[in-house]
Formats: C-alpha cells, sequence, structure tokens
C-alpha cells in the first residue's frame, strides 16, 4: 500500500451535482479540493436525457453535458478530479485515511457525495435477464429495443421519464404500476398519460420474468388487490421503482438511518466531526438535481468554517 504524501484540507468523495457544487466553493476558498468521482463519474444525471427543471437552462440541458460543465467550472477553480472508486475510509482519527485502489490519501475534512443507486425489483428470473432484456437505465439501453414492446415498473418521476423517452424506439410501452396513486409530478405525469403509444396499467406487479431462447419475452403480472394474474408480452423491461444510498465504504462509520441514508447532526456536518454529507446520499424527500448542488455549497461552506475554526 502507497501512502500519499501531505494532508489535504478536503477530499470530496463522489460526483454528481453536489459533489461538483462543493468542489466549486472548496477549490473558490483556496482549500485545494482533491475528488474521487468514482468510475463512472457524474452519478445518476450521466444516465438522464433532459433536465427542464434547473434554473438557468431555459432550454433544457441533456444530463451528461451539465455534469461536464459543472466539473469543468470547478477545475477551473483548481478541484482536481480522479476518475476513481474510493474502496474505505478510516474516520476514527484525524486526519482522516481515504483508501483507492489500494492507496492512501489523508485529509482534514471529508465531504461525502456519493448519491445513490437504483434499486432491482428482485422478481423471479430477473438475476438470468439483468442488462440482456431487464435494466434500470432507459438512456443507456433503450436504443436496443427498436419496434419492440417494452414495459416500465414503477409510479415515480424516474418511471414516467423512462416510459417518455423510450418512446423514441419502442412500438409500445406499457407503464406497470401497483397501485393508482402515483408519486409523479403532474406534469411527468401527464406527458405519460397523453402519449399515444403508452398505455399504463394501475393496481399490477411483476410476479415473475418470462424468457425464450432469444431472451426475455414477457412478465407474469399480478393484481395485489384479489390476486389474478395476467400475462404480457416484452422484450425489454425497465425497473424505475427509486434508488438506495451508496455508503457501504463507509462501514458504518457514519450514523445513517435505517435505510442508510446518512443522518446530519450539526447543518451538514454527520456524526463525525469533520466528515460532511450532501446530496442524494442524505436526501430522503427531495432528491432534484437543484437541491443536490444547493446542499453542495451547504457542506463546503460549513467545513470550510469547521477548518477554519480547527486551525484558531
Ligand atoms: P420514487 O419517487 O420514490 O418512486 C418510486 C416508485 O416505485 C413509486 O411509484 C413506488 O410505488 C414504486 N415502487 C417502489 N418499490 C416498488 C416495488 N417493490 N414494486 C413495485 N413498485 C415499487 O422514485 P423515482 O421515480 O426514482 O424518483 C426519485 C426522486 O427523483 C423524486 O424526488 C423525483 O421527483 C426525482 N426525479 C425527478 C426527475 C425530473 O424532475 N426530471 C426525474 C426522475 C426522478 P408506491 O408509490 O406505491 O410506493
Amino acid at each position: 500500500m502507497v501512502e500519499s504524501e501531505g494532508v489535504r484540507e478536503i477530499i470530496i468523495v463522489g460526483s454528481g451535482p453536489a459533489g461538483y457544487t462543493a468542489g466549486l466553493y472548496a477549490a473558490r476558498a483556496m482549500l485545494k479540493p482533491l475528488m474521487f468521482a468514482g468510475y463512472m463519474s457524474g452519478g445518476q444525471l450521466m444516465l438522464t436525457s433532459d433536465i427542464e427543471n434547473f434554473p438557468g437552462y431555459p432550454k433544457g440541458i441533456g444530463g451528461p453535458e451539465m455534469m461536464m460543465e459543472l466539473r469543468e467550472q470547478a477545475e477551473r477553480f483548481g478541484l482536481e478530479v480522479h476518475d476513481k472508486n474510493v474502496d474505505s475510509v478510516d474516520l476514527s482519527t484525524r486526519p482522516f485515511a481515504v483508501t483507492v485502489e489500494g492507496d492512501t490519501y489523508h485529509a482534514n475534512a471529508v465531504i461525502v457525495c456519493t448519491g445513490a443507486e437504483s434499486i432491482w425489483l428482485g422478481a423471479e428470473g430477473e438475476e438470468a435477464q439483468k442488462g440482456r432484456g431487464i435494466s434500470t437505465c432507459a438512456t443507456c439501453d433503450g436504443a436496443f429495443f427498436r419496434e419492440e414492446e417494452v414495459i416500465v415498473v414503477g409510479g415515480g418521476d424516474s418511471a414516467m421519464e423512462e416510459a417518455t423517452f423510450l418512446t423514441r424506439f419502442a412500438s409500445k410501452v406499457t407503464l406497470v404500476h401497483r397501485r393508482d396513486v402515483f408519486r409523479a409530478s403532474q406534469v411527468m405525469y401527464d406527458r405519460a398519460a397523453a402519449h399515444p403509444k403508452i398505455e399504463i396499467k394501475t393496481f399490477r406487479q411483476v410476479e415473475r420474468w418470462l424468457s425464450d431462447e432469444k431472451g426475455l419475452s414477457g412478465a407474469v403480472l399480478v393484481d395485489p388487490r384479489d390476486g389474478t394474474k395476467e400475462e404480457i408480452a416484452c422484450t425489454g423491461a425497465f425497473i424505475a421503482i427509486g434508488h438506495k444510498p451508496i455508503t457501504a465504504f463507509l462501514d458504518g462509520q457514519i450514523q445513517t438511518d435505517d435505510e442508510g441514508y446518512i443522518l446530519h447532526h450539526e447543518h451538514t456536518m454527520t456524526s463525525v466531526p469533520g466528515v460532511f454529507a450532501a446530496g442524494d446520499v442524505v436526501d430522503t424527500r427531495y432528491r432534484q438535481a437543484i437541491t443536490a448542488a444547493g446542499m453542495g455549497c451547504q457542506a463546503a461552506i460549513d467545513a470550510e468554517r469547521w477548518l477554519e475554526a480547527q486551525h484558531d
């Protein structure tokens, strides 16, 4: 194991709007932040087609394009970005240790912005079709299903977005939701519901996936009210039932809630003084690019003030 030289003021773990905004503020505060952006830097917005609700982009902007711009802006002020995953951290003593591919880096403060990842349904037959017919990312895999019939599972904004996006390729999109109340915003629900290629089936859950020699061929849906079943044909399926926070690398060293979301103790500081957290890894309520960016800004300001107090 290589011990990297010197102690940084701030290491930021994770990219996305929270991480890049924290990086921008920390860099402008002359704290020379180092970011481990992850192998897939940019986070979930790298998988998003159009962002229409981030102020300042009246015509909308693609997710990957926006992440590139946020990164470029932070780098202009001196954020150092490594596109690597953090394997583990030691937060028991200061400076904190952050281990990446066998090398250990030290910092007086750490900001965790690792976000969240998609939840899979876990229905029978799913494992065998993952990455073949069943996906959690329409932006990544939608184009494989030209003129084919696909289903989308979920009732939130992600499901509406995926279903609407898939109409570019698929001949038919069936949106399957387990009840008749939708978490999705009205505008996104209305857009999906009005699309001629989209059929919405409520009170349906996927019980198991069906396959043949070519891959996914359909699903058995069950009505949770009375257990009645129906079969639906599809060669592609997109699961959009939410996300879980990415905190495994913390190995329980920071207090989280039961679902693994990091808890703030004082402003954006976690249960470990000197460790801050921002974005979807904390947020169980808003989960928007703009709120993540705002929280990234708060975390950088909190870290800067906390570091200043330590050096007094
Ligand atoms: P979400 O709002 O939590 O919705 C998850 C959906 O999946 C719910 O309809 C839920 O059903 C369903 N679900 C959960 N577990 C299930 C299971 N085991 N089987 C079947 N269905 C299940 O998640 P999201 O859609 O990923 O959105 C997350 C956040 O990101 C939201 O704040 C959303 O506004 C935001 N977002 C915004 C945009 C945008 O504005 N462009 C796009 C995407 C996401 P129940 O309702 O029955 O629990």
